[in-house]
């Protein structure tokens, strides 16, 4: 518990937070990918720092730090209440995750209900495409079986 805070993650306007649900090199590199293109911060929950893909400093939640950016991307991540607290000022927040009942998405303004290797590649050329914000997010699941978006 003694690694500093990441300041960046104070003034952020784009967080985008991972969780167990990225399981793989692979999978963060889109987290990674998605956050270039963002110009966002990354940041997660406990399994992301057991893994190693974060540091403890970029811990979201009751004993991490509280962040309030206008955008928070919760991808793969089951929405703890002790992860909850630290990102629920949030101004907007948009889960990933292919389980629907997972609590995130009550805390959610956007559900991408499905699989983060589904959907975050679609982010991307969204993105680089040139779309915006709600062009991105109807972009996410275009063509994914079982997908579904739902709006908080
Ligand atoms: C005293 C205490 C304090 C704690 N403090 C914190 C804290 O500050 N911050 C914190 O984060 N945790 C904290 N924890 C841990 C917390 O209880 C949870 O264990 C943790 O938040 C769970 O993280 P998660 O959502 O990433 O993992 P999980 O709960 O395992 O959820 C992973 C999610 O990924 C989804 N998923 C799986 N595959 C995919 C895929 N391919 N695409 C998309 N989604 C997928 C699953 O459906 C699942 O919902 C604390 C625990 C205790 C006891």
């Amino acid at each position: 518990m003694t690694e500093k805070r990441i300041p960046e993650l104070d003034n952020a306007s784009i967080i985008i937070a991972c969780g167990a649900g990225v399981r793989t090199e692979e999978d963060f590199a889109l987290v990674k990918d998605l956050a270039d293109c963002l110009g966002a911060d990354i940041a997660g929950t406990r399994p992301a720092v057991d893994r190693g893909f974060i540091s403890r400093g970029q811990m979201i939640g009751q004993t991490g730090i509280v962040v309030r950016p206008d955008l928070y991307i919760a991808i793969g991540i089951s929405g703890s209440h002790q992860h909850r607290a630290g990102l629920h000022e949030s101004a907007v927040i948009i889960a990933v995750n292919p389980d629907a009942d997972a609590p995130i998405f009550t805390v959610a303004d956007y559900g991408i209900i499905a699989d983060l290797r589904e959907v975050v590649p679609r982010m991307i050329r969204a993105r680089l495409a040139g779309a915006g914000f709600h062009q991105i997010i109807e972009a996410s699941i275009q063509g994914v079986d079982n997908a579904k978006l739902v709006h908080g």
